[in-house]
């Protein structure tokens, strides 16, 4: 590394501090010159890691790598922080997995914009803790700011609030937190009412969520851990374009009534994660609003619209969410983690809050002192909130919006070129910037599915192992898909034209080496 070589002939005021000498490492007034010198470094390794990456994966195997991490004796430290990147660079660097190259097609994972990079450098360094006010001041602030923001975007009105969490799943699962205490408040006031008080536990199991059956599986898991089990979760059919059939939806909520199933929450997603279908949330809300029923919006992916200059009337219909996900690491181009979680009245976050004598007594909350542990499921947190207020202060929320406008654009433009593709079938027009294909042979070639199948799925696999680029896979009606998730701006359509061109490859190869007896071809003797 040409940068390591000019830190070395660099000459350190001080000697570098050996192994034992712990207090060298902290970091503190003393050590600022250091602290200054070591990140450098790292971010230099970095830079020149990026500059350099010619593919986004080196296909290298969990085998090939696992001796390597194994093979460190963790109890004889480097001291030396040269040395310890070096280590670095070939266990971990050297095949990473790089979501800012434009042939990274597979997961929701963004690029990340260089005023978050900043953010998360400072943030981390000074540390602070958003649980109390006592552990972070003007972080809190900041904070509740960007809340303040964005649920001014998703338009929830006055009352609203909410709290940055470490992904959509936690989001997730708070909300479904909020809805489930919400729901067993409301009947156990109306059965005591009626002179006929009812338990907590006797409510539980009468709950349900209802949701579409392409939802995000956190919902399930956030039933999970609730206590409801997952059988709480009632998947809501949909229509061809994969958006929730409200028909369906108005069914199920007349259906649980008959049966004295108490439905706790409606789940809706804007941008799910297989297909980026957003559900008519206009119409959701309205059956939501007949029946009394906490409306959840999951827009952990589709959040990027709230910031869209053209785009934004695609989340029609969020403002009458009770509560609402976003995953600023997914579509506001932020590096993980940083999500929230937003509610329409933030009365409801109080059954997140637990006042504990040592850190938010009660005390402190009548005093107006601003402690973000009542609200959240979390205690000790990040600050991850700075690199989104970097980003707007730095970059400004039409810049990000246009950023994701363009990975749309760009699905749209891959998606025509999909649909006059005879190699592939296409599932659905996105919405937002994902897409979902099979690879289909020539008529004229074999047709068993099963054998289509394992030729998608080895397609896969074998151009993450050549690194060429990345893309994912789902199963859609029990059929191997391909599928790419478009987070990336620098990704051209050319990029795209090309990794299909690889995948047919594969996928053809694959298929005249496994060809049926029947179909002339290659034949391998152990072909399976
Ligand atoms: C990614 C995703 C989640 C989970 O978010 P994490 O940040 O990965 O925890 C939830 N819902 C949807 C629709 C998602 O796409």
């Amino acid at each position: 590394m040409s940068f390591l070589a000019q830190t070395a002939e660099d000459p350190s005021p001080e000697p570098i501090p050996g192994a034992a000498d712990g207090r060298a490492h902290l970091f503190n007034g003393r050590t600022a010159e250091r602290y200054r010198r070591s990140v450098t470094d790292g971010v230099g390794l970095v830079a020149a890691t990026v500059a350099r990456a010619e593919r986004p994966f080196t296909g290298v195997t969990p085998a090939e790598l696992a001796p390597e991490i194994s093979g460190i004796d963790l109890e004889r430290p480097l001291g030396d922080p040269d040395a310890a990147l070096k280590e670095l660079e070939s266990v971990y660097l050297k095949d990473a997995v790089y979501f800012h190259h434009p042939r990274y097609l597979a997961h929701l994972n963004c690029p990340v914009v260089i005023p978050a990079l900043l953010g998360e450098a400072v943030l981390s360094a000074v540390n602070s803790s958003l649980d109390t006010w006592d552990q972070s001041a003007g972080g809190t602030l900041i904070e509740r700011r960007l809340i303040d923001w964005t649920a001014e975007r998703i338009g929830l009105g006055e009352a609203a609030d909410g709290i940055f969490t470490s992904g959509g799943t936690q989001s997730n699962l708070q909300a479904m937190l909020l809805a489930r205490d919400e729901a067993c408040t409301l009947v156990e006031k109306e059965a005591t009412a009626a002179g006929e008080p009812i338990a907590k536990s006797a409510i539980l199991p009468r709950l349900r969520i209802l949701t579409s059956q392409v939802s995000h599986f956190s919902i399930q898991k956030a039933a999970a851990i609730l206590g409801l089990g997952y059988e709480a979760v009632i998947p809501v059919p949909c229509d061809q374009d994969r958006r929730m059939r409200t028909v369906s939806l108005a069914h199920e909520l007349n259906r649980c009534r008959r049966e004295g199933l108490i439905v706790m929450a409606v789940v809706a997603t804007a941008g799910t994660t297989d297909f980026g279908s957003i559900d008519p949330l206009p119409e959701i809300a309205e059956l939501c609003d007949r029946h009394g029923t906490w409306l959840h919006v999951d827009a952990a992916y589709g959040c990027g619209l709230l910031a869209s200059p053209t785009r934004r009337h695609l989340l029609d219909g969020i403002e009458r969410a009770d509560s609402v996900t976003v995953d600023y690491h997914k579509s506001f181009f932020q590096p993980v983690s940083s999500s929230a979680v937003l509610v329409r009245d933030r009365a409801t976050l109080s059954h997140a809050t637990y006042h504990a004598d040592y850190l938010n007594p009660e005390r402190s909350a009548r005093k107006l002192i601003p402690n973000q542990v009542d609200k959240s499921i979390q205690t000790t947190r990040r600050f991850d909130a700075l690199k989104l207020w970097l980003t707007l202060r730095i970059m400004g929320a039409d810049a990000v919006g246009t950023l994701f406008d363009e990975v749309v654009e760009r699905a749209a433009e891959a998606w025509a070129l999909l649909d006059t593709d005879p190699r592939y079938e296409v599932v659905t027009e996105p919405q937002l910037s994902t897409l979902v294909f099979r690879y289909v042979p020539p008529s004229d070639g074999p047709c068993d599915p099963d054998l289509v199948d394992r030729a998608n799925l080895h397609a896969r696999e074998a151009l993450a192992a050549s690194g060429a680029a990345v893309v994912a896979g789902t199963v859609v009606d029990g059929r191997h898909h391909l599928k790419f998730t478009l987070l990336n701006p620098e990704t051209s359509l050319s990029d795209i034209a090309y990794v299909l061109d690889l995948l047919a490859e594969h996928a053809g190869q694959y298929l005249a080496l496994h060809i049926e007896p029947e179909f002339s071809g290659p034949r391998h003797s152990r072909a399976s």
